[in-house]
């Protein structure tokens, strides 16, 4: 099986660590993100490129919640997700509104894995059952790309 980046990013509940900076806490987060989608609801109606640029201009385009999350980000089919992307709106909204090209470390390395460290990688994931806050906070510190590593040099080094 093939994997790509967009399965890391939407793995599970789907992940926000790069959606925002300086994140606090997820009470905080949550609570913006409920604000979010009351927004998406009342302005997006018919899901037509006209109410998605009206729900994305609403704020600054340099401005976040004070949590630290993007006004953007919702919740799409039960998944953390950005409605101004093009896999979900056919369109490219999200332009000048944020780095379109960023990716976070794990990603990056994810996306030079082989297929069968991809696997391994994403199966490292699922097995710790994080929940959307603890996984995107964990691709955003790094803290989760640098324990598999770890594992994965262990098991190498208790091989030879
Ligand atoms: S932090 Fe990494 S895994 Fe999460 S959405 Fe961004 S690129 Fe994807
Ligand atoms: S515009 Fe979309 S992809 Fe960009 S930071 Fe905001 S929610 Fe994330």
């Amino acid at each position: 099986m093939k994997y790509t980046e967009a399965d890391l990013c939407q793995l599970g509940q789907g992940c926000f660590g790069c959606c925002g900076r300086n994140y606090k806490s997820k009470k905080e987060i949550e609570k913006a993100l409920v604000e979010n989608i009351s927004d998406f609801h009342k302005i997006v109606k018919n899901g037509t490129i006209e109410e998605l640029k009206r729900f994305r201009d609403r704020h600054d385009k340099n401005d976040l919640h004070a949590c630290g999350i993007c006004y953007n980000l919702i919740i799409i089919n039960g998944k953390l997700g950005c409605p101004l992307h093009p896999k979900v709106c056919g369109q490219e909204l999200r332009e000048d509104h944020c780095d379109i090209l960023h990716l976070c470390r794990a990603a990056k390395m994810f996306s030079m894995f082989d297929d069968d460290k991809k696997a391994e990688f994403i199966e490292f994931l699922l097995k710790k059952k994080l929940d959307w806050y603890e996984f995107s906070m964990g691709m955003d510190n790094d803290n989760l790309l640098k324990e598999f590593l770890r594992e994965n040099k262990n098991k190498i080094n208790n091989n030879k």
